[in-house]
């Protein structure tokens, strides 16, 4: 295959929203930086970048190529176009899913050598554990994109290295994490699914693991001056070299790019943004948990209770809403559509959250901590209530609150025990909600240190910033292995 003269990227994004959305972006600020790209996923997930793609391309030189193999879905017991975590009908066909991914890794590794022009690098998502494989055959470089924050790259990383005694079988124990400059106390339960005992979790973990250290690198959704010093200290622990080029999304500055960010809204963004407007400046707490996140119907309907008692309004986004029993749909009809409206607005299905974080009405953030959401929280400069559900989420909280202290967290400890929470009961009670909006909507030491790091992530991609210059090096560390 004849070598090209500029670097050619293949990135193969993790199926799930929180992957997919910034691989996406990812691919755009690479080709804006003059490489080539190929985003390579199946159908369904092609459809759904494809519009943001086509986009970039038209009003850009830039030229990203996307291609889309068969998934494998109904051979691993899964709906038909079952393609995306989030199309994955109940957790124990999670791991049919993953089963599902190294079938479609083999389909993969034949068409990067029978059809793909040459690649010079491949960006490899979290769950594909043959990545490197494929990259070694081809004897190019690989790197990682976990879609983790450096903080908690270095916290798996020091995990990793901890002997398992340290960490208590009971998963509720809390131990104190170490490496750390401060003391860090979290239970197991806590830790995303590597470092889980269920034989099925560890069997992944170890995959992942021998994933993890056959790579060249990791490519980091961060900036230097928001994690400060723990991409460095996650290169020194892992041997592994380290690039922090976000926020990613800060590539989406045109009104329909912060609309449509993977999925489709199901809500009339202009609606949307029509309600913001008839709202005070900085009032507004907008409320997500990420693409999956959801409650079990106590809990759902105590955080609905504890918005309507605050005296703040609200943008509510509530997923699964075909799984609430009626009665809750009905509660919901009653307090959120016909009353209230003007204090509180639902939304059912996919928000547009960079329009709405954007937004200056709003002026708070009840997040999951989801990396992407955090980081999405940072870049407008909106502070945040900490509400961690699982994976990494916990990790996140710790930088969030204590070490960035751009939030609160809600329900402290409760919460927690939301992790894989099966029972009908509330945990965090809507005084806890009331509490923890009330206290960061008048704090002003969370609002006035984002602000600052808002600043500073956009400098961090503008010509001269820390990830524009490690977008390069990359870019230059790839091309030299041509
Ligand atoms: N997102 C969105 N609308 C929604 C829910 C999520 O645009 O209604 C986007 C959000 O902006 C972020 C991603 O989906 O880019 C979610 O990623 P995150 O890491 O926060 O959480 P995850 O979904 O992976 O748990």
């Amino acid at each position: 295959k004849a070598k090209p003269q500029i670097p050619h990227f293949l990135i193969l994004p993790w199926l799930a929203p929180g992957h997919l959305i910034p691989a996406t972006d990812i691919a755009r600020l690479l080709a804006e930086h003059n490489a080539s790209v190929t985003i390579l996923t199946t159908p369904v997930n092609a459809a759904r970048i494809k519009p943001t793609i086509d986009r970039f391309n038209d009003a850009s030189a830039g030229d990203i190529s996307l291609v889309s193999l068969y998934f494998p879905a109904t051979e691993f017991g899964l709906p038909e176009g079952c393609e995306n975590v989030d199309m994955v009908p109940s957790m124990p066909l999670v791991y049919n899913f993953y089963n599902a991914t190294k079938l479609f890794g083999q389909q993969v590794a034949r068409y990067i050598h029978e059809q793909a022009p040459h690649v010079s690098c491949i960006i490899g998502g979290m769950g594909y554990v043959w990545a490197a494989d494929v990259a070694r055959e081809l004897g190019v470089p690989c790197f990682i994109f976990h879609g983790f924050g450096s903080f908690a790259l270095y916290c798996c990383e020091i995990l990793h290295k901890t002997k398992a005694h340290e960490i208590p079988d009971s998963a509720a124990e809390l131990f104190n994490l170490p490496g750390l400059p401060f003391e860090f106390k979290i239970a197991r339960k806590e830790l995303p699914m590597h470092f889980q005992q269920s034989k099925k979790d560890k069997e992944i973990a170890e995959e992942m693991r021998n994933y993890e250290v056959t790579v060249d690198g990791v490519l980091v959704n961060s900036f230097e001056q928001l994690e400060q010093g723990y991409a460095g200290l996650l290169q020194k622990n892992s041997g592994k070299k380290v690039f922090t080029i976000g926020p990613v999304s800060l590539c989406n500055t045109t009104r329909l790019d912060m609309e449509e960010r993977g999925n489709k809204s199901t809500v009339d963004s202009d609606r949307c943004i029509e309600w913001l407007n008839s709202q005070k400046s900085n009032s507004v707490i907008y409320v997500c948990f990420g693409s999956t996140g959801s409650f079990a119907p106590k809990q759902f309907k105590e955080l609905g209770l504890g918005l309507l008692a605050s005296p703040w309004p609200s943008v509510w986004v509530i997923k699964d809403v075909e799984k609430l029993p009626g009665e809750t749909l009905i509660w919901l009809r009653e307090n959120f559509e016909e009353k209230n409206s003007s204090k509180s607005l639902l939304i059912k299905g996919w928000a547009p959250q960079i329009a709405i974080l954007s937004h200056p009405s709003v002026g708070g953030f009840v997040t999951h901590c989801g990396w992407n959401s955090t980081l999405e929280s940072v870049a407008a400069g909106v502070p945040i209530v900490a509400w961690p559900l699982y994976g990494e989420q916990f990790l996140n909280v710790k930088l969030i609150v204590d070490v960035l202290k751009i939030g609160v967290s809600v329900g402290a400890g409760e919460a927690m025990a939301w992790r894989g929470e099966k029972e009908d009961i509330v945990r965090v009670k809507r005084e806890d909600v009331v509490r923890a909006i009330e206290k960061l909507m008048n704090g002003e030491e969370e609002r006035r240190r984002v602000a600052e790091l808002k600043e500073k992530a956009k400098l961090a991609l503008e010509k001269g910033g820390s990830s524009f210059f490690n977008l390069e090096n990359l870019i230059q560390f790839v091309a030299q292995t041509i």
